[in-house]
């Protein structure tokens, strides 16, 4: 008897627990994936996502290929299609591994009453968390607002993970399906990839799918992970995983990581450093047990004294917002990173957490305007993880990271990119400033003119007065509570 594999977010065949099960149940599987966007609501994939996807999908294709088999696929609603596809090779069940968004799961619960309507068994797994947003509760019972008693819980549950390898041979497709329907050219006329090629720098710097997610995670055994605490705050380098959009995208399951980084057989000095890694895979946990358990956050606060907070307006701003998304803030680091963005799919974290800061305290613009533009930009984009990266920074969410805690651009950028390579590197209009003049330019107005002319003079908002400006907001709302 065939079952479907619905594949989703789970763009893998090693350690995939539908596949999986759909084996062990004697079941020949076919993969299928089904193309509706619409489904996610307003958080369909954005454009760099999209790129991503497109490039995913065609790997996951070859992948198949090897195995001898090869995937559907279709464009409808997913109850239809996988209905109708069921009834056409006469497939009996339909498995897929579980999404954790809003709109995903509402979707993901109606697909699963019409299959089963159809009298089609419909199962789904964990494919993506190492522990599932309603593994874990307070005392009382509740979800968890504050991230270290979350992971103190959650990590204790974190089972000897069990790897799972597919068998080297999966069925063929059956005749029903035509040529049409399945492989490379089903998955390129989805139109994934952008029509200009504004997104080859993305691939400089990755190569979607299973084997770029595995040969990443050896490399960064290999080099980064005995001393990630030290260097996962310098951007500079590539002292952390840059594993987030094949995690996001599940080409990579979160546990063959632990398990990978277990058995590496690091020096005993060297485990708090991968400790430390695998505590930052906790955040990503934390960030869908929020995310699960307040569904609203993706578009409001989680913290409601922020509802009538002064932001600013962002319609009288929007120049400001425009040189934010465009990397013209006249601030180096800023700048240096909302361009790494645009051109790479990615940012470093210490720098996504300063441009958050600048948007949302120096502009006091809503963290939804940037989330949407990282949406739309990041090849990581992940609602989950992106919600929250906003809320923390912003200081929306729980109260262990406070609105008042403001970065400065200036001295964050003297400290982790403390050669200015970083800058440097995306700002090549800076790379003749002294070291001296460039985590400030303006305050260095002859060395600017000089070796720099083409900086702003003046960055778009004075980083002092601002503060204050937000402070003062800040303490409006604290004081009307
Ligand atoms: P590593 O340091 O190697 O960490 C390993 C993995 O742990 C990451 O791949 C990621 O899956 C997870 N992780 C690490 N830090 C965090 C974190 N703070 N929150 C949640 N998960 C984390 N991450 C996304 O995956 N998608 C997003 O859309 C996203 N948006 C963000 C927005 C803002 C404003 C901020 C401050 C952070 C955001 N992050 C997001 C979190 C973090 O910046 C990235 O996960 C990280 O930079 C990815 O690089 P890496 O894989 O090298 O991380």
């Amino acid at each position: 008897s065939h079952a479907l594999v619905w594949i989703r977010r789970d763009l893998r065949l090693a350690d995939n627990p539908a596949l999986r099960a759909a084996l062990e149940a004697g079941h020949a599987p076919i993969f299928v994936y089904v193309h509706a966007p619409q489904e996610e609501g307003d958080w369909s994939p954005g454009a760099a996502s999209r790129a991503w996807l497109g490039r995913s999908l065609l790997a996951f294709e070859s992948r198949l290929v090897e195995h001898g088999a090869s995937l559907v696929v279709l464009e409808a609603a997913s109850d239809d299609a996988l209905a109708s596809l069921a009834a056409r090779v006469g497939a009996v069940a339909v498995y897929w591994n579980r999404c954790y968004e809003p709109a995903s799961i509402a979707r993901d619960k109606q697909v699963k009453m019409r299959l089963r309507d159809e009298g089609l068994e419909a199962r789904s797994f964990n494919g993506a968390l190492l522990v599932e947003p309603w593994q874990v509760h307070t005392g009382e019972g509740g979800p968890y607002r504050v991230f270290t008693p979350f992971w103190r819980k959650a990590s204790g549950l974190l089972a000897d993970p069990a790897r799972w390898t597919p068998p080297a041979r999966l069925p063929a497709l059956p005749d029903a399906i035509s040529g049409h329907e399945h492989g490379p050219r089903a998955i390129e006329a989805l139109g994934l990839g952008p029509r200009l090629d504004w997104d080859a720098g993305f691939w400089k710097r990755f190569e979607p799918g299973e084997a770029g997610a595995v040969e990443l995670l050896d490399a960064f055994i290999e080099g980064a992970a005995g001393s990630y605490l030290e260097q996962r705050n310098l951007p500079d380098r590539a002292g952390t995983s840059r594993l987030s959009p094949h995690l996001h995208f599940g080409e990579i399951a979160p546990w063959r990581i632990v398990d990978a980084l277990r058995r590496a057989g690091f020096p005993k000095g060297a485990q708090p450093q991968v400790d430390g890694y695998i505590r930052e895979l906790g955040w990503r946990e934390f960030s869908h047990h929020l995310l699960f358990h307040y569904p609203d956050t993706a578009t409001g606060n989680l913290n409601p004294r922020f509802n009538d907070f002064d932001w600013s307006d962002a319609k009288e701003h929007a120049a400001a917002l425009e040189a934010w998304q465009q990397g013209r803030t006249g601030v180096p680091i800023v700048d240096a990173g909302m361009r790494e963005l645009w051109q790479t799919g990615w940012m470093h974290n210490r720098v996504r957490m300063i441009v958050a800061s600048f948007l949302t305290k120096n502009l006091r613009l809503r963290w939804q305007h940037g989330a949407r533009w990282f949406w739309d930009t990041l090849v990581d984009a992940d609602l989950a993880n992106n919600t929250q990266g906003w809320q923390w920074t912003a200081g929306t969410g729980a109260d262990a990271a406070p609105y008042f805690r403001i970065f400065n651009p200036v001295t964050q950028a003297a400290r982790f990119d403390t050669r200015g390579t970083y800058i440097r590197r995306w700002c090549p209009e800076l790379a003749d400033l002294p070291d001296k003049a460039l985590y400030a330019p303006w305050e260095h107005e002859d060395e600017r003119k000089l070796r720099a002319p083409s900086w702003p003079a003046q960055p778009v908002v004075d980083l002092k007065a601002s503060r204050e400006k937000a402070l003062a907001a800040y303490q409006r709302t604290t004081a009307s509570r």
